[in-house]
């Protein structure tokens, strides 16, 4: 599988799965098993995360209004299951890898 490649060696080292979790440019991140320097998701990342939990976020509350109790909890599961899995998805599949924001590391 193609793997992607570390905004600060440029060596293809972070894997789908890896950059699957690496999280947006808040976050920590993966660690460039070549440099040793956390790489994240960039902002469109970040943006379609966004995007996904506003419809999520909708989605739930729609159900949660409209469906009986019993219904609605799985409903609702399913739009957070769903939603979680997405980005997931997108970020493995697309953006290409940035520097973490964060000072701290
Ligand atoms: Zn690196």
């Amino acid at each position: 599988m193609k793997k992607y490649t570390c905004p600060h060696c440029g060596n293809a080292t972070i894997s789908p799965l890896k950059k699957a979790f690496a999280g947006t440019p808040k976050s920590k991140g993966v660690i460039c098993p070549e440099c040793g320097k956390h790489c994240t998701n960039g902002m469109q990342s970040a943006i379609f995360h966004c995007i996904v939990d506003l419809i999520v976020f909708i989605c739930v509350a729609v159900s949660y209004i409209k469906l009986p109790l019993g219904k609605s909890f799985y409903t609702m599961f399913g739009f957070l299951a769903a939603g979680f899995i997405l980005n997931r998805l997108f970020d493995a599949l697309f953006y290409p890898l940035t520097e973490s924001l964060r000072n701290d590391l």
